[in-house]
């Protein structure tokens, strides 16, 4: 069934991505129907880095690494004061690119074809198992990222998700927020057409997101950690969780 994901927005803002993403339902395999499982929510938002891929991978290691790069090279800012610049914009901003181009006029394009500039095949393999996860969950699935959506669909493909999403919500679509912005929430649930956020579910892997979701209203699932976590309803290590914490 085609969804109303792909309508888009009246101001014309680029960023969410939909086409391409419906394609015809794919035959069931026997591991996607060993992961079928009835869920009490229409609408799942995953976050990209360091969640659909996991931290172990380094990718995300990389990417921040290309940022400091940038920031020294392109920007001019002396290698010593990068860390505690980053810190600062992570925390008024949200992201390191927001602080950047409110200080200095960094375009955001050019930096985020920078930072991602990067051989994406020494970092990321498919698990058919997280494909089986995700692609058997009978709810509106987006991908709700701070990166941009070209990183995004280059990791989907290495990854071979990249027919298991409605769409993606990127931070040219966000913009001028970013998450954890209670107004970024506001976008993905627009976007997703679902506006009772207890209907939404997210899994991210910072707490601050999820906090800032569950202050929305919306379930909030903290990725890379087994164990109870204050700032979340729920945590996920292993994928083939998932459908329980959503039943
Ligand atoms: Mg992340």
């Amino acid at each position: 069934m085609r969804r109303d994901l792909g309508r888009k927005r009246s101001d014309g803002h680029a960023g969410i991505i939909t086409a391409g993403f419906f394609g015809e339902p794919r035959p069931s395999t026997p591991l996607r129907e060993r992961y079928n499982a009835r869920v009490r929510f229409t609408t799942v938002f995953f976050d990209l880095d360091d969640t659909i891929y996991p931290a172990s991978t380094g990718l995300w290691r990389a990417i921040k690494n290309r940022m400091n790069d940038y920031i020294r090279d392109r920007v001019g800012i002396p290698s010593a004061e990068i860390g505690a610049l980053r810190e600062r914009y992570f925390l008024e901003y949200g992201t390191t690119l927001r602080g950047l181009e409110a200080h200095h006029s960094v375009d955001s394009a050019d930096f985020l074809a920078y930072v991602h500039q990067l051989p994406l095949e020494e970092y990321l393999a498919p698990d058919p198992h997280q494909r089986a996860v995700i692609s058997a969950l009978p709810v509106r699935k987006l991908i709700f990222t701070n990166a941009d959506s070209a990183h995004a669909k280059r990791v989907l493909g290495m990854l071979n998700l990249e027919d298991c999403f409605d769409g993606i919500i990127d931070v040219n679509a966000l913009a001028p927020y970013c998450k954890p912005l209670p107004q970024s929430f506001e976008v993905a649930m627009r976007v997703a057409g679902e506006m009772r956020p207890s209907m939404c579910a997210i899994i991210d892997d910072l707490p601050r997101t999820t906090h800032a979701a569950r202050q929305q209203g919306i379930y909030a699932i903290l990725f890379g950690r087994e164990t109870a976590y204050p700032d979340a309803d729920a945590t996920l290590l292993d994928w083939a969780d998932l459908p329980a914490r959503l039943g």
